[in-house]
């Protein structure tokens, strides 16, 4: 075996890393083009061991990891029909990944948690990826104190996950702006060109524009005016190897001002 074809080999025994435009808890219970996006995804990749979530709707003061049992289900919306706040996702905790996660980022620097659990970034999109919930998982907040390079640096140093049977999911939306929503399937034209814009910069793993994203011009603080949705990503793209294939699998701007724009590593 050639060094190219061993590197190969190594890579394909990596667990992807996938980041999910979530969009709408809806998701969750309709079936549409990105639930059936998020299946094929799953159906198409090797099987986990555990899901490490980061999810947009988990932001602390430092870091902090689930670590009980028993994650419950919070339904962190309103607003909603009933049916989706009767959706339970009784996938287990992985109490000693949340260690593991603690001792890769660094042991001071995180708290286990026992108080949080899985949002509705995490289990909208779990229950159409995993419906059967027998996948442990545990979910990775985000410090709100932390800049967004300080968060990329995080997201490389859970690297080592991937050769353990860890699927990563990070779980927000690149362009999400709720003040801007209006009812509909289409986007508005600057929510689309500025999601091609982060399309081309990750295409060319311009990392260090997509972590200065304020200055990618005027359209920045209306498609990202927090950033909690947009974090999530530069995780994912941390974790990206120097010749790791990436692949879309959802290419949408709806609602006006929400890219579904999701992506597979590996
Ligand atoms: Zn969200």
């Amino acid at each position: 075996m050639n060094g190219n074809a061993a590197a190969e080999q190594k890579s394909s025994a990596k667990m992807p890393v996938i980041f999910v435009g979530h969009g709408s808890p809806m998701n969750a219970i309709e079936e549409n083009a990105f639930s059936r996006a998020w299946m094929a995804t799953a159906r198409n990749s090797p099987h986990p061991k555990a899901i490490l979530s980061i999810s947009a709707h988990w932001e602390t003061d430092g870091v902090q990891v689930t670590a009980m049992p028993k994650p419950r289900t919070i339904h962190d919306f309103y607003g909603f029909p009933q049916e989706l706040f009767a959706v339970q996702y009784p996938a287990p905790g992985a109490p000693e990944l949340a260690h593991h996660v603690r001792d890769l980022l660094g042991v001071e620097a995180v708290a286990l948690d026992q108080e949080w659990g899985l949002d509705h970034g995490t289990w909208s999109v779990l229950v159409r990826m995993f419906p059967e919930a027998n996948v442990p998982v545990v979910q990775l907040s985000l410090d709100r104190k932390r800049t967004p390079s300080e968060h990329y640096t995080l997201g490389g140093k859970l690297a080592a996950l991937r050769s353990e049977g860890v699927l990563i999911l990070c779980s927000g939306n690149m362009v999400h702006n709720l003040r801007l929503l209006e009812w509909g399937d289409q986007g508005f034209d600057w929510a689309e060109a500025f999601d091609l814009k982060l399309k081309s910069l990750i295409e060319a793993r311009d990392h260090a524009a997509l972590i200065n994203y304020p200055k990618l011009g005027a359209d920045a603080q209306r498609a990202i005016p927090t950033n909690e949705h947009y974090l999530p990503l530069l995780y994912a793209l941390a974790l990206r190897g120097s010749a790791e294939p990436l692949k879309f699998f959802a290419e949408k701007v709806t609602l006006g001002s929400i890219s579904m724009r999701s992506f597979q590593i590996g």
